[in-house]
């Protein structure tokens, strides 16, 4: 264990000096734009570190919301002729400044789905593994935040490599795993101070921290009943009655990773795609024959509370599919949080 003091003067020219060695990606507002979104940061581009969070998830950076699968050709005078073939892309080490604890904890839940013994996303695995997560922790959560409720929180280090702490001068930079430590050494940043004194220092803020979240769920009792009591409940009619079946809570989610694989031709050449879809959307169930197993809207929103509060929690025996970012519930237009939805699974 060991904790890296950086100055804040030395920020700027420390990001600088690790693009010899790393793309940066970070929240970065464009003009004209009214948010902060994740991307890659041009030379010259600094993370903006004062939002505390994106309203798009960083999901994107590993699982992007439109993706090039492979691409063909039914050209029988091409030698690659009916061969599907991955495109070209860039995996070289990729360092993700400040992104916020629970939304690189949200990647460990999604890996359940896209790394698994059985079957592993060469596109979803590769991208996260060119990633080293230098993460931000959170001073100040704001109203929505109920992430001490889902083993995660604002200081929460399980998906960092490095977890920074702003102390107003300076950032204590706790070092996580040995790729968090080959990142700061490469933007130069060693500074080491007394160790038990820092963690100290950060364990106060934490405490801090975590009082600040009122919000609190508990889901000990949906983990004891039946799927079927829950399916079958009352009161998913009156959760769905006000639901527009927009899908901002799906878009916005950093662990919800549902998609769709398209296919583009163009002549006898083309692309296959894999695109975000949600299960809000009426046509992400619709079958070929016309047939939709989920056909009305209190289905899909059912959906979305049993998988991740009731389907993950059972399959994976580790905690729900969500890590308490308050997205859904900050901007769903009709104001239904996943908080009040799951007191009454839970009740
Ligand atoms: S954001 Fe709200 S209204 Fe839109 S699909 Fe989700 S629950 Fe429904
Ligand atoms: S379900 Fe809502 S609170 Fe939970 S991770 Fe997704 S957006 Fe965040």
């Amino acid at each position: 264990m060991k904790v890296i003091k950086i100055d804040k003067k030395d920020w700027v020219g420390g990001l600088e000096k690790s693009r010899s060695a790393y793309r940066l990606v970070g929240p970065f507002k464009e003009n004209g734009k009214q948010f902060p979104v994740f991307k890659e940061l041009d030379k010259g581009q600094e993370p903006d570190l004062t939002t505390l969070n994106t309203v798009i998830s960083p999901k994107s950076i590993v699982f992007p919301q439109s993706e090039v699968m492979f691409e063909y050709t039914t050209d029988e005078k091409s030698e690659d002729c009916n061969l599907l073939k991955r495109p070209e892309k860039n995996y070289s080490p990729c360092a993700v400044i400040g992104i916020r604890p629970y939304d690189a904890a949200a990647f460990l839940l999604v890996q359940k789905n896209f790394d698994t013994p059985d079957y592993r996303d060469p596109y979803w695995c590769d991208a996260y593994e060119a990633c080293t997560f230098i993460g931000m922790a959170i001073n100040n959560p704001d109203n929505t935040d109920f992430s001490t409720s889902t083993k995660s929180g604002p200081f929460d280090e399980s998906g960092l490599d490095v977890l920074l702490v702003d102390m107003k001068d300076h950032f204590l930079a706790k070092v996580i795993t040995d790729k968090g430590d080959a990142y700061l050494k490469a933007a130069g940043w060693t500074a080491k101070v007394d160790t038990d004194a820092a963690i100290k220092q950060i364990d106060e803020m934490k405490n801090k921290a975590e009082v600040k979240i009122a919000s609190k769920i508990s889901f000990d009792n949906i983990e004891k009943k039946s799927i079927m009591e829950l399916y079958e409940a009352d009161f998913w009619e009156d959760v769905a009655f006000a639901c527009i079946n927009c899908g901002t809570c799906t878009y916005l989610c950093p662990t919800c990773w549902c998609f769709d694989i398209q296919d583009e031709n163009h002549g006898k050449s083309g692309k296959r795609f894999k695109n975000w879809d949600g299960c809000m959307f009426p046509l992400f169930t619709h079958h070929s024959s016309g047939h939709n197993p989920r056909g009305i809207k209190v289905m899909r929103v059912r959906q979305r509370f049993m998988h991740k509060l009731k389907y993950f929690l059972d399959k994976y025996e580790d905690g729900i599919m969500c890590v308490g970012c308050g997205r859904c519930t900050r901007f769903c237009p009709v104001n239904i949080d996943i908080r009040n939805v799951c007191k009454l699974m839970n009740s």
